[in-house]
């Protein structure tokens, strides 16, 4: 056998021994290889699509390496149109300011959340100090918010940095941060709607005068329990479903993995992820 790796050319050359091709050599690299690889063992390079992304054209991987990174807009817009590409990008070139952005949405829209609810609570008489109180508390959910996303988006983070890390990858904890970042989106439009429902279906309420306290904290616990949360916890997991498959695109790029294996790794790790976020809230 012919010693196929590192061997260049300088133009693709197929040898054929009768009609059978017996080597081709890489697009990339140029080093020879057989003519089933998927991979090319010296660059990585994707020879062959891998029969799932024949089926699911969505996991098909970029024609061709981009010259240059995208700027941070057209990778926030083309992670919804074209994820795979987008993701790819990203993990190829991460950066800080696009998942910056979706950041402090995400903190705004969730703290949102709070002001749309209570934006349906009317307390009269005495209790008009609650209103105060109320508009004030916003300031205070607003850092509260911060600090939340911030460490959920750390944890989310490792969590996908981790087993690659422990299984001899050498992916970057920065370029997981990053891709993480862009998987946010999904989250962020999902947020959006729900901020939208809250808005419109919350209950609305009427604290009167006469009420007594214990009255007050059961009517305004009524607010923050009606069932339009169960749909907004709805839509939560469902972004998030929608973010791991996003999330698999970037780390099948950053760690060299087999579509297959990218989508099977990143729902694991999220459903994990999804455990623990229920079982804190
Ligand atoms: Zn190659």
């Amino acid at each position: 056998m012919l010693p196929l790796k590192n061997i260049r050319f300088e133009k693709l050359i197929d040898l054929f021994k009768g009609n059978e091709v017996i080597v081709v050599s890489c697009p990339k690299c140029g080093a020879l290889v057989a003519p089933d690889e998927e991979v090319c063992p010296n660059c990585n390079y994707r020879l062959e699509e891998e029969t799932l992304e024949r089926i699911l054209p969505l996991l098909k991987r970029p024609e061709r390496e981009p010259i240059s990174a995208m700027p941070f807009p057209i990778r926030m817009a083309k992670t919804i149109v074209a994820p795979s590409s987008a993701l790819h990008d990203v993990a190829r070139a991460p950066d800080a300011i696009g998942p910056f952005m979706i950041y402090i949405l995400n903190v705004l829209i969730l703290t949102l959340f709070y002001a749309a609810v209570w934006n349906h609570i009317y307390p009269f008489g005495d209790y008009w100090i609650l209103r105060v109180l109320g508009d004030g508390a916003i300031i205070g959910r607003l850092a509260s918010n911060m600090l939340l996303v911030f460490i959920q988006f750390l944890f989310l983070g490792f969590a996908y940095w981790l087993p690659f890390r422990l299984v001899g990858k050498k992916s970057g904890f920065k370029k997981n941060l990053s891709i993480v970042g862009y998987a946010y989106i999904p989250v962020l439009i999902g947020r959006a709607v729900s901020l939208l429902l809250l808005f419109t279906n919350s209950p609305t309420i009427l604290i009167p005068a006469s009420a007594s306290s214990l009255q007050v904290q059961i009517l305004i616990a009524l607010v923050f329990m009606s069932p339009v949360w169960n749909n907004v916890a709805s839509i939560e997991i469902a972004c998030w479903l929608w973010a791991a498959f996003l999330i698999a695109l970037g780390i099948r790029q950053l760690n060299q993995l087999k579509t297959a294996v990218a989508l099977i790794s990143s729902y694991a790790i999220m459903l994990v992820f999804l455990a623990v976020y229920a079982s804190l809230i």
